[in-house]
Order: structure tokens, then sequence, then C-alpha cells
């Protein structure tokens, strides 16, 4: 499970501070390098373990030790209130909208998980009395739109196809017209990915936004590429000022920094992850519940 070397390293940092009566700001300033590097090592942004470092540090020795706390247990309390803060407080709902049906493009690379993520969404938007449609978008991917097909049978969720001769942006606008047509408040159109971002990708993907104002653009990021993962996050969001993100792979060893930084860097939210192959294996992104996870 993602976050293993962290959790064992944090805790580890702890448990010296346990074992002090008082702490002095040395001993804060040792056990913050200790989790800074901790915070490395699991693929952390540099800057976002900078700043949490930095806010930790001015809290834990300027505040106040509350008298049922010991002066460990404060620092604990402190380390998991920024950790909430940086994945961003809240767990962050859909945007709905207003005239169903609500319009969900679904970006990112190939091998992400996009489109077993669209088929999950699907599954968890039916079963919150939804009625989703998937729309087939990518033209590019061999198998991409049977794929889709194949998920939508098992869930028994209506599939909107043209093929793979038809320009995305008018599959995307056919897809939506279907939609209202079939009474379906929820359209997630599975877009085209690449291995690498390259102008032609974003340039499609802007043409499908604009053609079809969604209410979300949720970027599908694999959790396993650590690093990468964000600096992928943030060329979406610079191009198209996505509405969230899904992290996906969240059950592989991974060592869970993009969870931790997405919203830091690009200001904008993670919303679902993914955490297995399964089309059950999708869960609402609680920060609080995350933070947890992490301090083990
Ligand atoms: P796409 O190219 O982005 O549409 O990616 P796919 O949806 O085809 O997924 C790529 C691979 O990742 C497939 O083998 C999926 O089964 C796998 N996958 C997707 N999501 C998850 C996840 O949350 N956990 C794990 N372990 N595998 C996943």
């Amino acid at each position: 499970m993602a976050f293993e070397g962290l959790t064992s390293k944090l805790q580890q940092t702890f448990k010296k501070l346990k074992n002090k009566g008082k702490l002095t700001e040395k001993d804060v300033k040792d056990a913050m390098r200790e989790v800074k590097l901790a915070m490395l090592e699991a693929d952390v942004n540099y800057k976002v373990v900078k700043d949490f470092v930095n806010s930790v540090s001015e809290r834990a020795v300027g505040q106040e030790v509350m008298e049922s706390l010991t002066p460990a247990q404060h620092v604990i309390k402190i380390v998991n209130e920024e950790l909430i803060n940086l994945m961003g407080k809240n767990e962050s709902k859909l945007n709905i909208s207003p005239v169903p049906p609500t319009v969900i493009m679904f970006v990112g690379l190939q091998g992400a998980g996009k489109t077993t993520m669209a088929g999950k969404l699907a599954l968890y938007l039916k079963k919150h009395s939804k009625k989703p449609m998937l729309v087939a978008a990518d033209v590019y991917r061999p198998a991409a739109i049977k794929q889709l097909q194949v998920l939508g049978s098992q869930i028994d969720v209506p599939v909107f196809s043209l093929g793979d001769k038809i320009n995305p942006v008018d599959i995307a606008k056919a897809g939506i017209e279907n939609a209202k047509k079939s009474g379906c408040d929820y359209v997630i159109i599975d877009t085209a990915g690449r291995l690498h971002i390259d102008e032609e990708l974003m340039n499609e993907l802007i043409n499908i936004k604009n053609s079809v104002t969604p209410n979300e653009i949720l970027l599908v990021i694999d959790a396993m590429t650590g690093q990468d993962a964000v600096n992928v996050a943030e060329q979406f969001n610079n191009s198209l000022d996505i509405t969230g993100a899904i992290l996906t792979k969240l059950d592989g060893d991974t060592r869970g920094g993009a969870a931790i930084s997405v919203k830091a860097v690009t200001g904008k939210p993670i919303k679902f992850v993914g955490i297995g192959e399964k089309l059950t294996d999708i869960e609402v992104f609680y920060p609080d519940r995350m933070a947890s996870r992490i301090l083990g």
C-alpha cells in the first residue's frame, strides 16, 4: 500500500520525540529535518516540502502546548493539521450543472488509468442513483472504444460512440445531445491520451473543452509516476485550467508524494482516487483520512 516508507519514517521521528519530556527548539529542528528527508524520499515536490516544514516548525516552536498533550503529541497534531491543509482541507465535490447533463471531461496520459476510471466513476454515480453515459472520444488508441464498451456493458451504463473516423469534438457534442435525449444526467467523455504531452494532444483537448464547456475537467494521473505525476498535472492545468485531479494506482507500492503535492502545486483538488483494477476500486479523496493514513 502507498506511503509505507513515509509512514514508517515519520513514526520513527515521532518516537524519538516521545522519549523527551520538554522539546527544545533544536529537538523540533532535528525532527523537521527528518520529516523533510522522509517527504522528499516519498516524492513530495521540493517546494511543497520546504513550505510544509517551515509552517510546522513555526507553529511547533511558537505555540503553547495544550495541557492535555505531550510535546510530541503537539508536534504530531500540527503535522496532521498541516498535511490536511496541504491536501485541500475538505473533500471536493463534483461540480454539477444546474441543467442536466453534467459534463465531465476526462484527460490524461496514456496508461494513467483514464478509461478504467471513467468506468469506475460511472459505476460510482450509478450507485448514487444517477444516470451516467460514457462517451468514447479516444479515436487514436487501438481498442480504446472497445475497452469502454466492455466496461459499459459490465456496469450496465450506455456508451456513446461514433467509431474512430469522426473528429473527437463532434463525438463529444453528439454524445451530449444523445445523453439529453435519453435522460442521462451525467456525461463522462473519455478523451485520447498520449505517451507524452504534445501540442497536438493539448490542442485537441482545448478544442473539446471550448466546444462543450464541461462542468469538470478531471485529469487522471498515475500515482506510481511520483514527481512526474505532479509535473504532468502542472502542464495540463496550464493549458486546460483543469477543475480537479484523480489519482490512480494508490494501491501499488507508490511512495505517494503526488497525493500530497498536487493541490499545493496546481491549486486544484484531488477529487477521487483509484485503489485497484476492479471497477469498485474508487474512493472519494478525503484529505483528513489521507493524512491519517500517512501518519499511520
Ligand atoms: P488509459 O490509457 O489511461 O485509459 O489507462 P487504462 O484505463 O487502460 O489503464 C491502464 C492500466 O492500469 C490497466 O492495466 C488498468 O487495469 C490499470 N489500472 C487502472 N487504474 C488502476 C488502479 O487504481 N490500480 C491498479 N493497480 N491498476 C490500475
